[in-house]
């Protein structure tokens, strides 16, 4: 039989991206970890089983000779049909190995590496040495690129820590830190399916999600003589469930309460008593803390990005002072005078007030489709869930100060063709009204479904 295709003589790199980007946009991915398992169950005709459930259902003494091989898993695919079967070493004592492994093995079958070149899809032991390499190679990267995919972990605030990624990825860190480095190096181009990528997987990084991610994943480790070193990454307030992001912090920014230094800390709910745990999966939703993503006043340069009471922006003058309402332009504790992150109500050092705290008290509650008055007309609407990134792109890429300081504090619904939006005041209104085609033109660079009409209202908001 003819080879339909030559094994090529070094690993495909952008493509393997390209396949592992489009793969997680197609499925919808938006959230760390990514799960391997729940991808193969995706496709119906990738069918997964472990090596020991297949020596005790079969008899087999070494199915699909793992155990000869030295192997964790392997993929073959049924002869005359579609059908993948991939077997993998339930034994291996490590979830995430595991789950890099289950990548790896979904990079086979999405790189073609069974189908698309005779020589694999017959016996992959017939390959030379450097032919087998390739495509390892290839299938390496690209459980990478799944699981820790550049152009998230790249854009995104994870304290460049090799321990962050490796508790959002869900991966080892020995993998997490080559992850770092690839990440600094190659660069290959472009990808149509990015946009998707980024959109999707925006709320999950811009309100925090992504670190009650890290802290469950460190909670695996408890108490074992590493979570100290985890827990750095993200602690939980107990008084009011803020997230600590900085291991250096010693009072909860959003409350000032005190909060346990990391060696000192559990991630338990309820300090004292034994537990009993019932059904295994509760062991999150009772026992371990669940965080809070607060509202945090935007800063560049340490000093406010607009003013979040009057929306005043682009602050240069001297006094401290929003030219237009007062409100302090930088963020700094009381006591210390020390220079603080904008998300700060009180110093995470001292536990002093903060200046911002001034104006945290008298900002109303974000809007929200819970607390706002959506009229009777638009009964069927549905929440245009991506509306916080077309926002972030309106700011950061179209660099439309005017329309994202409108829509900073904002909701979209789609009523079929048309798309309401819900603005905090009047002149966000005339704003946004006025702006409504660069709105339109972000919304279908981002891919979303073409809009016919904007109307821009002026929330009216649910009294609790
Ligand atoms: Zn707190
Ligand atoms: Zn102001
Ligand atoms: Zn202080």
């Amino acid at each position: 039989m003819l080879r339909k295709t030559v094994i090529p003589n070094k690993p495909r790199f952008s493509l393997v991206r390209q396949r592992a980007y489009d793969l997680l946009a197609n499925l919808d991915i938006c959230k760390f970890p990514v799960d391997p398992r729940e991808i193969i169950r995706c496709f119906p005709e990738w069918h997964l089983v472990g090596w020991f459930e297949l020596h005790v259902n079969t008899g087999v003494d070494d199915p699909l000779y793992l155990d000869r091989d030295k192997a964790e898993a392997k993929t073959v695919i049924q002869r005359g049909t579609n059908d993948y079967l991939i077997v993998y070493d339930e034994r291996v004592d490590n979830p995430q190995r595991i789950r890099w492994t289950l990548a790896h093995e979904i990079g086979h079958i999405v790189m073609g590496h069974l189908t698309e070149f005779d020589a694999t899809a017959l016996n992959r032991r017939g390959l030379t040495e450097k032919e087998h390499s390739v495509l390892e190679v290839e299938a390496h990267c690209f459980a990478a690129e799944l699981l820790a995919p550049k152009t998230i972990i790249s854009r995104f605030d994870f304290h460049n820590s090799p321990q962050g990624i490796s508790l959002i990825c869900d991966i080892s860190k020995d993998a997490a830190e080559k992850r770092l480095k690839q990440i600094k190096q190659a660069d290959y181009g472009y990808y149509p399916s990015e946009v998707k990528i980024l959109r999707n997987f925006y709320k999950h990084l811009a309100f925090g999600e992504f670190y009650q991610v890290v802290h469950n994943t460190a909670c695996r480790f408890f108490p074992s003589s590493i979570y100290p070193e985890l827990c750095k990454e993200c602690r939980i307030c107990k008084n009011c469930n803020s997230f600590i992001t900085d291991d250096t912090y010693r009072y909860c920014p959003v409350c000032g309460s005190e909060v346990p230094e990391p060696y000192m800390y559990s991630p338990y709910k309820h300090h004292k008593g034994m537990f009993v745990i019932s059904n295994i999966s509760d062991i999150h939703s009772e026992l371990y803390m669940q965080g809070k993503q607060y509202y945090e006043i935007p800063i560049k340069d340490d000093k406010l990005l607009y003013c979040p009471v009057c929306k005043n922006y682009g602050f240069s003058n001297l006094s401290g002072k929003c030219t237009k309402c007062g409100a302090p332009t930088t963020n700094h504790c009381t006591a210390e005078n020390r220079i603080l992150p904008g998300n700060c109500r009180f110093c995470p050092y001292c536990g002093s007030e903060a200046t911002f705290k001034k104006i945290y008290d008298i900002l109303p509650e974000r809007l929200s489709v819970n607390n706002v008055k959506i009229p009777d007309v638009y009964d069927d609407y549905i929440e245009c869930e991506y509306w916080p990134f077309v926002v972030m792109t309106v700011g950061m890429w179209e660099k439309a100060m005017d329309l994202y300081v409108a829509l900073e504090d904002s909701i979209a619904i789609y009523d079929g063709d048309d798309m309401i939006i819900f603005v905090r005041g009047s002149n966000e209104q005339v704003v946004a009204t006025r702006e409504a085609n660069t709105i339109l033109a972000c919304l279908s660079n981002n891919g979303l479904l073409p809009i016919k009409q904007i109307t821009v209202m002026i929330a009216e908001p649910i009294m609790a």
